[in-house]
């Protein structure tokens, strides 16, 4: 959620704009087009699908009105008469990427590569949306480092993990009844890619964590 556009839906709805650009939508005969705005933190795939969309709904309900698609979903139906609506910080267009992105674990990280190690797990689909949730490109969660749009972050990831230095923290931090974690860092693109992975001791399996580039440019 970008901050510009969590304000600005915030606005409409504390100023009461939100009931009455409805009422006003369905007394105005010149057809108001709906889009839904995602208004709250990871929307799921379907409302970022729907969302994507734009300004294309002819009302509130086709928009999802009152339809809560996922858990802790804030997504809001809003109206405009314009024919080329623009709302602050809505974009359908990042919204679409973000969906693409999340949509599937890119192959190099499904552990069927040679160079993947033995003892890794493959990065699981709800572990790609996590880190492509706060870290890709058209991520919209504040105070994350963000993969550049031009960055291959499924290429990045497995080339951090198969040739990339223990990193700062350590390469092996054991704790006693806890999990172990490793790191694992790359240059890549003028940006240092970190790849953090753990250990689980019920499965005895490593997984990826999380992966992330740094914040210089
Ligand atoms: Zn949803
Ligand atoms: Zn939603």
């Amino acid at each position: 959620m970008l901050p510009g556009l969590e304000a600005a839906v915030d606005r409409l709805v504390k100023r009461g704009y939100r009931d009455a650009m409805w009422s006003a939508a369905q007394a105005d005969p010149t057809k108001p087009r709906f889009a839904r705005v995602p208004a709250g933190k990871e929307p799921c795939q379907f409302c970022l699908m729907l969302a994507s969309r734009g300004f294309v709904y002819t009302s509130a309900s086709a928009a999802g009105d009152h339809n809560q698609y996922h858990s802790h979903c804030a997504c809001v139906p809003v109206a405009s008469w314009e024919s080329s609506p623009l709302l602050e910080g809505y974009d359908p267009d990042a919204l679409y990427r973000q969906y693409e992105l999340r949509s599937t674990v890119p192959p190099l990280l499904l552990g069927g590569a040679a160079d993947w190690p033995q003892w890794l797990q493959p990065v699981s689909l709800e572990r790609w949306r996590h880190i492509v949730d706060d870290h890709g490109p058209d991520s919209t969660t504040p105070g994350k480092s963000k993969f550049t749009p031009d960055m291959n972050i499924g290429q990045a990831i497995f080339d951090t993990i198969v040739d990339g230095d223990p990193g700062g923290q350590g390469m092996s931090r054991w704790r006693p009844d806890d999990v172990a974690s490793r790191t694992r860092q790359l240059p890549i693109d003028g940006k240092v890619v970190t790849v953090k992975l753990a250990y689980n001791r019920d499965s005895k399996d490593w997984f990826v964590t999380t992966a992330f580039p740094d914040d210089s440019r």
